[in-house]
């Protein structure tokens, strides 16, 4: 990325080390970052260790730069469990990296990270507006916690006390429209063979639940709505989900995320989904 590109500075964050701030104004799905790792890592150790060990002097540089938590381990293997991030959603191996690794975490971040496996480098996006200034943040959970839940995460894995507007004071409709939407996450895939309609109705529960606490993570809602629709052959509402889930998985990943061809055929041809039509025809909408 040139200089001429760059929107964002690394430097002190205070209280935090150091932290990702905006050098100008950055629109939401625009492209912040994107970055080879400095090493991979996985839960094997003496591979990891190997790994660092292969580093060049500069790379080797950069990565013992990076903060440490876990002072209970190696140095090297307490950097990377203090900064690695995960190669996609659910992965077991991770990887740590110069730049991306400083930026900080909060509950309700403006950014989401994603790896791209063809690329082989993690992309972070703008997932709502950032004025110049502001500090670029990420969030180190799965979604979906309740503050309790959130803080003991944090506290074990990262040592610090969450201070973020969300873990401010406790929220008790905050944390009861997390749970909500965990529930009816659950009944959608648990209704979508017997009760689809209901399903559907689920997906759009979820989506306005969202809305009460920020709005983000709507992309694999709209996937389930789009595949709920296509299996059972409501192709005119699949196109509707389709058309959504392309849109959001734009602002959340860009052109260059892993999904984005897959996502795109499917809004060009909501019948081309590997299940399109393996149950009964219903009407859904
Ligand atoms: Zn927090």
């Amino acid at each position: 990325m040139s200089a001429l590109q760059q929107c964002y500075v690394i430097k002190d964050a205070p209280g935090k080390g150091m932290g990702m701030f905006a050098t100008r104004d950055i629109k939401r799905g625009e492209c912040i970052l994107s970055e080879k790792p400095l090493v991979f890592a996985s839960r094997n150790l003496i591979k990891t260790q190997r790994a660092i060990d292969a580093m060049t002097e500069l790379d080797k540089k950069a990565f013992f730069a990076l903060h440490n938590v876990h002072s209970d381990v190696p140095t090297a293997i307490g950097i990377v469990r203090t900064n690695a991030l995960p190669l996609g959603a659910d992965a077991v191996d991770c990887a740590v990296y110069k730049v991306m690794s400083r930026v900080n975490h909060t509950c309700a971040p403006n950014v989401h990270h994603t790896w791209n496996p063809k690329t082989k480098k993690e992309y972070l996006h703008a997932i709502e507006d950032i004025a110049t200034g502001s500090e670029i943040l990420t969030s180190y959970l799965e979604p979906f916690l309740v503050r309790e839940d959130r803080m003991k995460f944090l506290r074990k894995n990262f040592k610090f006390e969450c201070r973020c507007s969300l873990c401010a004071a406790p929220s008790p409709e905050y944390d009861s429209t997390v749970n909500r939407i965990k529930i009816y996450s659950d009944l959608i895939m648990t209704c979508a063979s017997t009760n689809p309609k209901k399903s559907i109705q689920f997906v759009r529960e979820v989506l306005v639940l969202l809305d009460k606490i920020g709005g983000e993570g709507k992309t694999p809602f709209y996937y389930d709505g789009y595949q709920i629709s296509a299996m059972y052959g409501d192709y005119t509402l699949a196109q509707e989900w389709a058309n959504l889930l392309l849109e959001s998985y734009i602002m959340d990943e860009g052109e260059e995320g892993e999904k984005y061809e897959r996502y795109l055929k499917y809004s060009k041809n909501p019948r081309s989904h590997e299940r399109a039509g393996c149950a009964p025809r219903q009407i859904l909408s």
